[in-house]
């Protein structure tokens, strides 16, 4: 049967800056059988091309069009919604070069929506900026929903906990673009040109990876090399359809004449 990947990158390829053990070997797998993939990341703050670029130090050869960030996936809504909008930004270069590709134009005055994705540029001017233009009209927008990301050092927090807290100061609800969200999961099946049950949705996290999974009625596999333990599992009312340690799992042993 014609299967396909999404492929979570963060706790499934690498954890930080540290890759995981037989990715390198899954993702030549997958090149060298055909089997079609794509790197699906709630991680708004880099563009495809910086993405490729990381997976290369990890002995990764792919290229942008198999990457598909919350960025690109937040670009596509406003562009559906709302083309040639305007929108405010506290984020990272991924994206607000996936809204200037689309058509959008970022500003201060007015903007159609207050974005807010990954990242370090967060300070309390922006905040209070972007408190103001959402109480004014603006709709208020969240790459994803994830409120902290494991780094090298221990966790951080995530774009989830900067929307939690415009959130509490405007009492609008933001609306979150990236994995769970079906928008995002479906997106992504096209880009993969596969239909529902020919996708396979790798990664390690419950709350987004596997979740959205199931709400599109994609299988899906958890991998034990990042967020989620045996324990994890027990605390959601739903179930990935396979577990594995690791991805490197997932590359059947070399026949001997093959080798
Ligand atoms: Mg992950």
């Amino acid at each position: 049967m014609k299967y396909g990947y999404l492929i979570d990158m963060d706790g499934v390829i690498y954890r930080g800056s540290e890759p995981i053990e037989g990715a390198a070997e899954f993702v030549a797998h997958l090149i060298e059988e055909g089997i079609p993939y794509l790197f699906l990341t709630n991680n708004s703050a880099y563009t495809p091309l910086d993405v490729v670029v990381k997976l290369r130090k990890f002995g990764i050869e792919t290229s942008p069009e198999h990457v598909y960030t919350s960025a690109q996936a937040t670009a596509e809504f406003v562009h559906l919604q709302k083309p040639n909008g305007t929108a405010f930004v506290i984020g990272e270069g991924g994206l607000l070069a996936a809204l200037h590709e689309i058509g959008y134009a970022i500003t201060r005055d007015e903007p159609d929506y207050v974005i807010v994705g990954e990242g370090r540029v967060l300070n309390y001017e922006l905040l209070e900026h972007a408190h103001r233009l959402i109480v004014n009209g603006a709709h208020l927008l969240a790459t994803n929903s994830d409120t902290w990301c494991p780094t090298d050092a221990g966790p951080r927090p995530g774009c989830g906990a900067i929307v939690a807290m415009l959130e509490a100061a405007t009492g609008r609800k933001a609306y979150h673009v990236g994995k769970p969200n079906p928008f995002m999961m479906r997106a992504a099946r096209k880009r993969l040109g596969l239909r529902t049950d020919e996708v396979i949705m790798i990664g390690d996290t419950m709350e987004t990876d596997i979740r959205g999974a199931t709400e599109l009625g994609f299988r899906s596999i958890l991998v034990l090399t990042g967020s989620s333990t045996p324990q994890t599992l027990k605390e959601f009312p739903f179930a990935p359809t396979q577990v594995v340690r690791s991805v490197g799992e997932l590359v059947p042993a070399r026949s001997p004449g093959r080798a």
